[in-house]
């Protein structure tokens, strides 16, 4: 069943590298389905090293004229894509919910967001000042100039199939690199309509690529390219660590936005209406299929139960179905391996201990719909303590004091997003200060914005996306020691 966009012409089931549209040089393909129905939505090419490596030979050759541009040429190139995507914003945010099962008012989020680190890196492409420094000696001047990095590689996860293409590739076209993109399998049509609108907005040939397929290959191809200058990465731990590897032999730059174990914490004085509130977003976005989604909640003795009866009363009430149905608030997982996750959590949980407050069971349409769930009375010793769920429950953890939740909140590899309901002033300066997390939410569950800098320390990666940050990721520091004048 075609879908029904409004330009048929974003439905691309081919690859967009050097300006043409190709297939596998094998004519092999990936089926592309809809997670909520199982329906075929289209097959894209199966690539491999051979078409990733004349992807990033169509960068190294578009990268000399790109480069060279204005700045403020490629400004209005990039604003020309934010206005198509906004223009195009239907037909985007029907492609993210087909393909991805997110709810289309979340998917017509995502191509908000998403274009705006279009338009944000549009405007930055025009300040990436260099520097002129005091001389440290007569007849010498001392200049500080940024040049772009050269070939990046962006490989990005299914979850947002936009935005994350746009944080990573916004910056590095903004400042003048080509760059080669790798979608995730589950969520290649909108990585490729984002191509098509990339070459109407009048970015050169070769200047973005996308290439669709084997994962390991065009990964191995990536990596292994000395061309290639720049890996930005989003997806799990456990590849990210691997592409680090593989990025070692030939030196490149990389920013990893790896796996995150937020907590959320609840203060005995925090507003309770605001801190369900925030908890019900930072839970249940995009089925709780977010990396800076709240997954473990850790809740003080004297708001507890008050906590838990609202946030099983509100996750109860949510309607889970396909995300084109109107109202829906959840929708399905992206595959059966993630609910299989989800029910382990679970059962685990209960087995150690753990009462279900709401949902704790695949939903009745079936398929890969699960319903909100949430878990009270839960163990330190549960899986679902030390593992990300990626999936729509909300496990309780119970505290008494604040050096205990700063321990709890601290005690996992990783540092990606956290979260604090409080309303005294010096427990959230305390707590931010002795959270081990990229970014803290306080009193808010929904943080990401192009304006911030968003990334993880410690097992969660390695650099900064969207912001001011964002763009130095993308920009090399070539000191200039002027002499003989
Ligand atoms: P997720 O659990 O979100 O699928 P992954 O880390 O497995 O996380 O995948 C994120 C992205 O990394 C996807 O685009 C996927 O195709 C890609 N990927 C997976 N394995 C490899 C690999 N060996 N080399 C390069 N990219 C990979």
């Amino acid at each position: 069943a075609a879908l029904p966009l409004k330009d048929p012409e974003l439905l691309k089931q081919a690859m967009l590298i050097g300006g043409q549209w190709v297939g596998a040089d094998d004519g092999r393909t990936i089926d592309v389905r809809n997670p909520a129905t199982g329906a075929l939505l289209a097959r894209v090419p199966r690539g491999g090293a051979a078409e990733t490596g004349r992807a990033i030979e169509a960068a190294e050759k578009a990268m000399r004229g790109w480069r060279g541009a204005l700045a403020r040429e490629r400004s209005a190139v990039l604003r020309r894509l934010y206005e198509l995507m906004l223009e195009h914003a239907d037909d985007l945010a029907l492609l993210i919910t087909s393909e991805q099962g997110k709810p289309l008012a979340e998917g017509r989020g995502e191509v908000l967001y998403a274009a705006s680190f279009i338009e944000w890196f549009a405007e930055e492409a025009k300040r990436a000042y260099g520097d002129i420094i005091p001389q440290n000696m007569h007849g010498r001047r001392i200049l500080v100039q940024k040049a772009p990095v050269g070939v990046f590689a962006a490989i990005t996860p299914w979850n947002f199939p936009a935005a994350m293409i746009t944080r990573k590739a916004g910056p590095g076209w903004a400042v003048g690199c080509a760059g080669v993109i790798k979608p995730a399998s589950q969520t290649p049509l909108t990585a490729l309509a984002l191509g098509v609108l990339a070459e109407r907005a009048g970015l050169p040939a070769g200047v973005c690529n996308v290439v669709t397929g084997s994962a390991g290959e065009i990964g191995g191809a990536l990596t292994a390219s000395p061309v290639v200058r720049k890996l930005s990465f989003t997806g799990s731990t456990e590849i990210g660590a691997l592409l680090l590897e593989q990025c070692a032999p030939t030196i490149k730059r990389t920013s990893m936005e790896l796996g995150g174990n937020a907590p959320f914490i609840v203060f005995d004085d925090a507003d309770l209406e605001t801190a369900v509130a925030a908890a019900m977003v930072a839970k249940y976005r995009n089925s709780g299929q977010s990396c800076v989604g709240a997954n473990r909640f850790l809740v003080q003795a004297g708001i507890y139960d008050r906590f838990a009866a609202r946030l099983a009363g509100e996750s109860a009430r949510l309607r889970v179905g396909d995300g084109t149905e109107a109202d829906v608030a959840v929708g399905p997982l992206i595959d059966d391996k993630a609910v299989r996750k989800v029910e382990e959590h679970i059962a685990d949980a209960v087995a150690k201990g753990a009462c279900v407050a709401a949902g704790g069971a695949r939903h009745e349409r079936g398929g890969l719909f699960f319903q909100p769930t949430v878990l009270t009375g839960v163990p330190r010793d549960a899986a679902i303590f030390s593992e990300e769920t990626f999936g729509p429950v909300a496990p309780l953890f119970r505290f008494d004091t604040e050096e205990e939740a700063i321990a709890l909140a601290n005690d996992t590899p990783f540092g990606l997003a956290a979260y604090l309901c409080a309303r005294d002033a010096g427990r959230i300066f305390r707590v931010t200060e002795a959270l081990e997390f990229g970014m803290i939410g306080v009193n808010e569950g929904l943080i990401s914005t192009e304006v911030a800098p968003f990334g993880g320390v410690k097992a969660s990666g390695l650099g900064r996306e969207g912001s001011r940050y964002g763009i130095e990721e993308y920009l090399e520091t070539k000191y200039v020691a002027l002499g003989g004048i």
